[in-house]
């Protein structure tokens, strides 16, 4: 019952569901690719790049 991953447009997080439960977007996309693996947000300098504030799975590009 988890279904398909998806990822958000508005902030790349891949979500399992129907909303973002980060930002709360329910615009999510179904065809995406790559994906980044945020573990600890406040050593990550990817994460500050991309202004991710919560450790989880991302998506590096979002159709
Ligand atoms: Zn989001």
């Amino acid at each position: 019952m988890s279904g398909k991953p998806r990822a958000c447009r508005n902030c790349k997080r891949i979500v399992v569901g129907k909303s973002c439960d980060v930002c709360g977007s329910t615009n999510l996309s179904s065809s995406f690719s790559g994906l980044l693996l945020i573990l600890d947000v406040e050593k990550s300098r990817i994460a500050k790049e991309l202004g991710i504030r919560k450790s989880g799975r991302y998506a590096v590009k979002v159709d």
